[in-house]
Protein backbone atom coordinates (compact mmCIF):
# COMPACT_ATOMS: atom_id res chain seq x y z
CA UNK A 1 0.00 0.00 0.00
CA UNK A 2 1.36 3.01 -1.00
CA UNK A 3 1.70 5.72 2.13
CA UNK A 4 0.94 9.03 -0.35
CA UNK A 5 -1.83 11.46 0.64
CA UNK A 6 -4.89 12.99 -0.69
CA UNK A 7 -3.35 16.91 -1.37
CA UNK A 8 -5.22 19.26 -0.56
CA UNK A 9 -5.44 22.36 -2.65
CA UNK A 10 -2.96 24.84 -1.82
CA UNK A 11 -5.22 27.38 -1.34
CA UNK A 12 -7.19 25.50 1.03
CA UNK A 13 -4.09 24.16 3.08
CA UNK A 14 -3.29 27.72 3.21
CA UNK A 15 -6.79 29.29 4.57
CA UNK A 16 -7.10 31.69 7.63
CA UNK A 17 -8.86 30.14 10.19
CA UNK A 18 -12.39 31.71 10.41
CA UNK A 19 -12.76 32.21 14.08
CA UNK A 20 -16.12 32.38 15.36
CA UNK A 21 -17.40 34.35 18.37
CA UNK A 22 -16.61 32.95 21.68
CA UNK A 23 -19.88 31.32 23.24
CA UNK A 24 -20.63 31.38 27.10
CA UNK A 25 -19.99 28.33 28.45
CA UNK A 26 -22.51 26.07 29.30
CA UNK A 27 -24.60 27.20 32.89
CA UNK A 28 -22.19 30.10 32.54
CA UNK A 29 -24.24 33.09 33.34
CA UNK A 30 -22.91 35.14 30.40
CA UNK A 31 -23.68 37.61 27.80
CA UNK A 32 -22.72 36.83 24.51
CA UNK A 33 -21.60 39.91 22.30
CA UNK A 34 -19.45 38.21 20.51
CA UNK A 35 -20.90 37.62 16.58
CA UNK A 36 -23.26 40.70 15.79
CA UNK A 37 -26.35 38.82 16.75
CA UNK A 38 -29.81 39.98 17.66
CA UNK A 39 -30.35 39.66 21.53
CA UNK A 40 -34.48 39.50 20.84
CA UNK A 41 -35.66 36.30 20.89
CA UNK A 42 -37.84 35.06 17.44
CA UNK A 43 -41.72 36.72 17.65
CA UNK A 44 -44.51 34.14 18.61
CA UNK A 45 -45.63 34.44 15.11
CA UNK A 46 -42.18 33.72 13.52
CA UNK A 47 -41.76 30.68 16.23
CA UNK A 48 -45.42 29.49 14.90
CA UNK A 49 -44.41 29.64 11.54
CA UNK A 50 -41.04 27.40 12.40
CA UNK A 51 -42.99 25.06 14.32
CA UNK A 52 -45.64 24.64 11.69
CA UNK A 53 -43.17 24.59 8.85
CA UNK A 54 -41.30 21.65 11.27
CA UNK A 55 -43.57 18.93 10.35
CA UNK A 56 -42.63 18.95 6.59
CA UNK A 57 -38.92 18.52 6.90
CA UNK A 58 -39.33 15.10 5.38
CA UNK A 59 -40.06 16.62 2.45
CA UNK A 60 -37.09 18.57 0.18
CA UNK A 61 -37.68 22.37 0.32
CA UNK A 62 -38.47 24.15 -2.70
CA UNK A 63 -35.32 24.34 -4.28
CA UNK A 64 -36.27 27.98 -5.57
CA UNK A 65 -37.35 29.22 -3.05
CA UNK A 66 -40.55 31.11 -5.19
CA UNK A 67 -42.46 32.17 -2.21
CA UNK A 68 -39.73 33.44 -0.26
CA UNK A 69 -38.18 35.09 -3.46
CA UNK A 70 -41.04 36.66 -4.98
CA UNK A 71 -41.83 38.56 -1.41
CA UNK A 72 -38.76 39.86 -0.99
CA UNK A 73 -38.72 41.11 -4.83
CA UNK A 74 -42.10 42.83 -3.73
CA UNK A 75 -40.99 44.34 -0.56
CA UNK A 76 -37.62 45.44 -1.74
CA UNK A 77 -39.40 47.07 -5.15
CA UNK A 78 -41.58 49.19 -2.32
CA UNK A 79 -38.29 50.44 -0.60
CA UNK A 80 -36.67 51.34 -4.16
CA UNK A 81 -36.48 55.38 -4.95
CA UNK A 82 -38.75 56.71 -7.44
CA UNK A 83 -35.85 57.25 -9.82
CA UNK A 84 -34.48 53.74 -9.30
CA UNK A 85 -37.53 52.04 -9.96
CA UNK A 86 -38.20 54.81 -13.14
CA UNK A 87 -35.03 53.25 -14.26
CA UNK A 88 -35.18 49.59 -14.01
CA UNK A 89 -38.93 49.00 -12.84
CA UNK A 90 -39.62 46.54 -10.06
CA UNK A 91 -37.10 44.12 -8.25
CA UNK A 92 -38.27 40.83 -9.82
CA UNK A 93 -38.16 37.19 -8.48
CA UNK A 94 -35.27 36.45 -11.05
CA UNK A 95 -33.08 39.08 -9.33
CA UNK A 96 -32.87 37.48 -6.48
CA UNK A 97 -31.24 34.57 -4.91
CA UNK A 98 -30.98 33.19 -1.32
CA UNK A 99 -29.52 31.04 0.02
CA UNK A 100 -27.48 29.24 3.80
CA UNK A 101 -26.83 33.15 5.37
CA UNK A 102 -25.22 35.49 3.11
CA UNK A 103 -22.12 33.81 3.57
CA UNK A 104 -22.87 31.14 1.29
CA UNK A 105 -24.24 33.55 -1.22
CA UNK A 106 -21.33 35.13 -1.26
CA UNK A 107 -19.61 31.93 -2.22
CA UNK A 108 -21.80 31.01 -4.99
CA UNK A 109 -21.30 34.57 -6.67
CA UNK A 110 -17.65 34.46 -6.42
CA UNK A 111 -17.85 31.04 -7.52
CA UNK A 112 -20.46 31.94 -10.43
CA UNK A 113 -17.57 34.85 -11.48
CA UNK A 114 -13.87 34.17 -10.23
CA UNK A 115 -12.11 32.04 -12.24
CA UNK A 116 -8.68 30.38 -10.96
CA UNK A 117 -6.28 33.33 -10.56
CA UNK A 118 -8.55 36.11 -10.61
CA UNK A 119 -8.27 38.98 -7.95
CA UNK A 120 -10.83 40.25 -5.72
CA UNK A 121 -10.15 43.74 -4.24
CA UNK A 122 -11.29 44.17 -0.94
CA UNK A 123 -11.08 46.38 2.29
CA UNK A 124 -9.24 44.78 5.12
CA UNK A 125 -9.71 44.74 7.88
CA UNK A 126 -12.95 43.57 7.05
CA UNK A 127 -15.87 40.47 7.31
CA UNK A 128 -13.28 37.16 8.60
CA UNK A 129 -14.69 35.11 5.72
CA UNK A 130 -13.96 37.39 2.71
CA UNK A 131 -10.44 35.82 2.40
CA UNK A 132 -11.50 32.60 2.79
CA UNK A 133 -14.49 32.72 0.64
CA UNK A 134 -11.91 34.11 -2.42
CA UNK A 135 -9.27 31.32 -2.00
CA UNK A 136 -12.12 28.56 -2.02
CA UNK A 137 -13.76 29.94 -5.31
CA UNK A 138 -9.87 30.03 -6.60
CA UNK A 139 -9.38 33.67 -6.64
CA UNK A 140 -6.25 35.93 -5.60
CA UNK A 141 -7.20 38.21 -2.31
CA UNK A 142 -6.01 41.60 -2.88
CA UNK A 143 -6.63 43.68 0.42
CA UNK A 144 -6.68 47.65 0.60
CA UNK A 145 -6.13 48.65 4.11
CA UNK A 146 -8.61 50.73 5.56
CA UNK A 147 -8.09 54.15 5.94
CA UNK A 148 -8.24 56.39 9.18
CA UNK A 149 -10.87 55.67 11.70
CA UNK A 150 -11.61 51.90 10.46
CA UNK A 151 -13.02 53.66 7.15
CA UNK A 152 -12.86 52.18 3.78
CA UNK A 153 -10.76 53.54 1.28
CA UNK A 154 -12.47 53.96 -1.32
CA UNK A 155 -10.10 55.60 -3.72
CA UNK A 156 -7.31 52.96 -2.73
CA UNK A 157 -9.80 50.44 -3.73
CA UNK A 158 -10.58 51.78 -7.06
CA UNK A 159 -6.43 51.74 -7.71
CA UNK A 160 -6.12 48.11 -6.80
CA UNK A 161 -8.55 47.39 -9.68
CA UNK A 162 -6.51 45.78 -12.29
CA UNK A 163 -6.80 44.17 -15.27
CA UNK A 164 -6.74 40.86 -13.35
CA UNK A 165 -9.37 41.99 -10.94
CA UNK A 166 -13.24 40.62 -11.41
CA UNK A 167 -14.32 41.50 -8.29
CA UNK A 168 -14.67 44.40 -5.74
CA UNK A 169 -16.45 44.16 -2.22
CA UNK A 170 -17.50 47.01 -0.13
CA UNK A 171 -18.91 45.77 3.25
CA UNK A 172 -21.10 48.87 4.40
CA UNK A 173 -21.08 49.55 7.44
CA UNK A 174 -17.67 47.66 7.48
CA UNK A 175 -17.26 44.61 9.70
CA UNK A 176 -15.71 44.97 12.28
CA UNK A 177 -15.13 48.91 12.66
CA UNK A 178 -18.87 49.69 11.65
CA UNK A 179 -18.21 52.92 9.58
CA UNK A 180 -20.42 53.21 6.02
CA UNK A 181 -19.42 54.91 2.99
CA UNK A 182 -21.99 56.85 1.87
CA UNK A 183 -24.20 56.68 -1.39
CA UNK A 184 -22.29 59.78 -3.32
CA UNK A 185 -19.33 57.75 -2.51
CA UNK A 186 -20.46 54.98 -3.95
CA UNK A 187 -21.57 55.96 -7.27
CA UNK A 188 -18.38 58.46 -7.34
CA UNK A 189 -16.41 54.50 -6.89
CA UNK A 190 -18.60 52.70 -9.03
CA UNK A 191 -17.95 55.21 -12.02
CA UNK A 192 -14.55 54.54 -11.62
CA UNK A 193 -14.72 50.50 -11.77
CA UNK A 194 -15.26 49.22 -15.53
CA UNK A 195 -18.24 47.68 -16.25
CA UNK A 196 -16.87 44.27 -16.46
CA UNK A 197 -15.81 44.25 -12.55
CA UNK A 198 -18.30 43.11 -10.31
CA UNK A 199 -19.07 45.18 -7.15
CA UNK A 200 -20.69 43.24 -4.42
CA UNK A 201 -22.21 45.96 -1.83
CA UNK A 202 -22.66 43.43 1.38
CA UNK A 203 -25.44 45.31 3.06
CA UNK A 204 -25.35 42.80 6.20
CA UNK A 205 -26.31 45.76 8.53
CA UNK A 206 -27.88 48.17 6.32
CA UNK A 207 -31.10 47.81 8.16
CA UNK A 208 -28.88 49.74 11.51
CA UNK A 209 -27.76 52.61 9.44
CA UNK A 210 -29.22 56.22 10.52
CA UNK A 211 -27.07 58.51 8.50
CA UNK A 212 -27.62 60.80 5.86
CA UNK A 213 -26.86 60.03 2.09
CA UNK A 214 -26.74 56.15 3.29
CA UNK A 215 -25.51 53.68 1.29
CA UNK A 216 -28.73 52.45 -1.31
CA UNK A 217 -27.24 49.71 -3.14
CA UNK A 218 -30.31 48.92 -4.83
CA UNK A 219 -30.41 52.11 -6.46
CA UNK A 220 -26.64 51.54 -7.10
CA UNK A 221 -27.98 47.94 -8.75
CA UNK A 222 -30.50 50.46 -11.03
CA UNK A 223 -27.81 52.22 -12.51
CA UNK A 224 -24.80 49.98 -13.01
CA UNK A 225 -25.28 46.39 -14.22
CA UNK A 226 -22.07 44.87 -12.27
CA UNK A 227 -23.88 45.47 -8.82
CA UNK A 228 -25.30 43.13 -6.67
CA UNK A 229 -26.49 43.89 -3.53
CA UNK A 230 -25.78 41.10 -0.53
CA UNK A 231 -28.71 41.78 2.65
CA UNK A 232 -29.35 38.84 5.54
CA UNK A 233 -31.72 38.28 8.11
CA UNK A 234 -29.68 36.83 10.03
CA UNK A 235 -29.03 40.47 12.01
CA UNK A 236 -32.18 43.16 12.10
CA UNK A 237 -34.65 40.31 11.13
CA UNK A 238 -32.52 38.14 14.46
CA UNK A 239 -32.53 34.58 12.15
CA UNK A 240 -29.00 33.99 12.25
CA UNK A 241 -29.54 30.19 13.54
CA UNK A 242 -31.61 29.52 10.87
CA UNK A 243 -29.23 31.01 8.28
CA UNK A 244 -31.28 33.15 5.05
CA UNK A 245 -29.36 35.29 2.91
CA UNK A 246 -30.20 36.76 -0.35
CA UNK A 247 -28.70 38.48 -3.50
CA UNK A 248 -30.43 40.64 -5.61
CA UNK A 249 -28.96 41.37 -8.95
CA UNK A 250 -29.36 41.90 -12.53
CA UNK A 251 -31.65 38.67 -14.02
CA UNK A 252 -28.56 37.54 -15.94
CA UNK A 253 -26.23 37.45 -13.53
CA UNK A 254 -28.87 36.58 -10.66
CA UNK A 255 -29.17 33.22 -12.61
CA UNK A 256 -25.67 32.68 -12.73
CA UNK A 257 -25.20 32.79 -8.88
CA UNK A 258 -28.49 30.80 -8.65
CA UNK A 259 -26.79 28.43 -11.14
CA UNK A 260 -23.70 27.87 -8.87
CA UNK A 261 -25.71 27.73 -5.74
CA UNK A 262 -25.86 24.62 -3.04
CA UNK A 263 -29.44 22.93 -4.42
CA UNK A 264 -31.88 22.87 -1.88
CA UNK A 265 -29.80 25.21 0.16
CA UNK A 266 -31.83 27.10 2.48
CA UNK A 267 -34.54 24.80 4.34
CA UNK A 268 -37.97 24.65 4.79
CA UNK A 269 -37.61 26.19 7.68
CA UNK A 270 -35.95 28.47 7.36
CA UNK A 271 -37.80 30.17 4.10
CA UNK A 272 -41.11 30.02 6.35
CA UNK A 273 -39.14 32.01 8.84
CA UNK A 274 -38.06 34.40 6.78
CA UNK A 275 -41.41 35.20 5.30
CA UNK A 276 -42.66 35.47 8.84
CA UNK A 277 -40.12 37.85 9.60
CA UNK A 278 -41.05 39.79 6.50
CA UNK A 279 -44.97 40.04 7.86
CA UNK A 280 -43.31 41.10 11.28
CA UNK A 281 -41.22 43.55 9.84
CA UNK A 282 -42.42 46.69 11.38
CA UNK A 283 -42.36 45.31 15.12
CA UNK A 284 -38.61 43.87 14.08
CA UNK A 285 -37.63 47.27 12.82
CA UNK A 286 -38.60 48.50 15.62
CA UNK A 287 -36.45 46.61 17.99
CA UNK A 288 -33.94 47.36 15.48
CA UNK A 289 -34.48 51.32 16.51
CA UNK A 290 -34.09 49.71 19.97
CA UNK A 291 -31.07 48.37 19.54
CA UNK A 292 -29.75 51.71 17.51
CA UNK A 293 -31.07 53.76 21.06
CA UNK A 294 -28.85 51.01 22.91
CA UNK A 295 -26.13 51.62 20.73
CA UNK A 296 -25.79 55.28 20.91
CA UNK A 297 -25.95 54.61 25.03
CA UNK A 298 -23.37 52.29 24.22
CA UNK A 299 -21.03 54.62 22.66
CA UNK A 300 -21.56 58.26 24.69
CA UNK A 301 -21.02 56.23 27.51
CA UNK A 302 -17.87 55.33 26.11
CA UNK A 303 -17.19 58.61 24.76
CA UNK A 304 -17.80 60.26 28.07
CA UNK A 305 -15.17 57.64 29.44
CA UNK A 306 -12.54 59.33 27.25
CA UNK A 307 -12.87 56.67 24.32
CA UNK A 308 -11.97 58.63 20.70
CA UNK A 309 -14.63 56.52 18.53
CA UNK A 310 -16.03 56.94 15.17
CA UNK A 311 -19.66 56.58 14.72
CA UNK A 312 -20.86 53.09 14.30
CA UNK A 313 -23.66 52.89 12.00
CA UNK A 314 -23.90 48.54 12.57
CA UNK A 315 -24.83 46.37 15.32
CA UNK A 316 -21.64 46.72 16.75
CA UNK A 317 -19.17 48.71 18.31
CA UNK A 318 -15.39 48.74 17.70
CA UNK A 319 -12.62 50.11 20.64
CA UNK A 320 -9.25 49.94 19.08
CA UNK A 321 -7.01 48.39 21.86
CA UNK A 322 -3.95 46.95 19.90
CA UNK A 323 -1.16 45.16 22.01
CA UNK A 324 -4.40 45.13 24.92
CA UNK A 325 -6.69 43.53 23.42
CA UNK A 326 -6.61 40.05 24.18
CA UNK A 327 -5.99 41.06 27.90
CA UNK A 328 -8.93 43.29 27.52
CA UNK A 329 -11.20 40.81 26.31
CA UNK A 330 -10.16 38.05 28.88
CA UNK A 331 -11.50 40.96 31.53
CA UNK A 332 -14.51 41.14 29.68
CA UNK A 333 -15.68 37.72 29.69
CA UNK A 334 -14.58 37.31 33.58
CA UNK A 335 -17.08 40.46 34.26
CA UNK A 336 -19.90 37.86 31.93
CA UNK A 337 -20.08 39.59 28.65
CA UNK A 338 -17.97 37.93 25.62
CA UNK A 339 -16.53 40.05 23.28
CA UNK A 340 -14.73 39.55 19.94
CA UNK A 341 -11.18 40.38 20.31
CA UNK A 342 -9.44 40.85 16.78
CA UNK A 343 -5.34 39.78 18.45
CA UNK A 344 -3.53 43.18 18.57
CA UNK A 345 -6.27 45.15 16.97
CA UNK A 346 -9.30 45.68 18.73
CA UNK A 347 -12.09 44.47 19.94
CA UNK A 348 -15.60 43.96 18.64
CA UNK A 349 -18.79 44.72 21.15
CA UNK A 350 -22.30 43.87 19.73
CA UNK A 351 -24.84 45.54 20.73
CA UNK A 352 -27.64 43.24 23.10
CA UNK A 353 -29.04 43.69 26.31
CA UNK A 354 -28.99 46.86 28.36
CA UNK A 355 -27.52 45.47 31.50
CA UNK A 356 -24.79 43.39 29.04
CA UNK A 357 -24.03 47.34 27.93
CA UNK A 358 -24.07 48.34 31.57
CA UNK A 359 -21.07 45.51 32.80
CA UNK A 360 -19.14 46.25 29.20
CA UNK A 361 -18.92 50.18 29.99
CA UNK A 362 -17.58 49.20 33.59
CA UNK A 363 -14.92 46.92 32.23
CA UNK A 364 -14.18 49.09 29.28
CA UNK A 365 -13.91 52.32 32.42
CA UNK A 366 -10.38 50.68 33.21
CA UNK A 367 -8.95 50.28 29.70
CA UNK A 368 -8.72 54.24 29.41
N1 LIG B 1 -21.47 40.10 5.69
C1 LIG B 1 -20.99 40.67 6.79
C2 LIG B 1 -20.32 42.00 6.68
C3 LIG B 1 -21.12 40.04 8.03
O1 LIG B 1 -20.61 40.61 9.12
C4 LIG B 1 -21.77 38.79 8.11
C5 LIG B 1 -21.96 38.03 9.39
N2 LIG B 1 -21.05 38.17 10.36
C6 LIG B 1 -22.24 38.24 6.92
C7 LIG B 1 -22.09 38.91 5.73
C8 LIG B 1 -22.87 36.88 6.86
O2 LIG B 1 -24.04 36.77 7.53
P1 LIG B 1 -25.00 35.52 7.29
O3 LIG B 1 -24.22 34.45 6.59
O4 LIG B 1 -25.42 35.12 8.65
O5 LIG B 1 -26.10 36.03 6.44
Amino acid sequence: MSSRRVPLRPAISALPVYVPGARPKVGAAAYKLSSNENPYPPLPSVLAAIIDAASDVNRYPDMFATELTETIGAELTQTLSPEAHDAKGDITAAQVVVGNGSVAVLSHVLEAVVDAGDEVVYPWRSFEAYPIVVSVAGGISVQVPLAEHGRLDLDAMAAAVTERTRVVMVCTPNNPTGTSVTQTDLLAFLAKVPSDVLVIVDEAYLEFVRSDDAVDGLAALAAHSNVVVLRTFSKAYGLAGLRVGYAVARPRLAAGIRAASTPFGVSHVAQQAALASIRAKDELLRRVDSLVEERARMLDGLRAQGWDLVDTEANFVWLPLGERTAACAVEASDAGVIVRPFAGEGIRVSVGETEATDIFLAVAAGWR
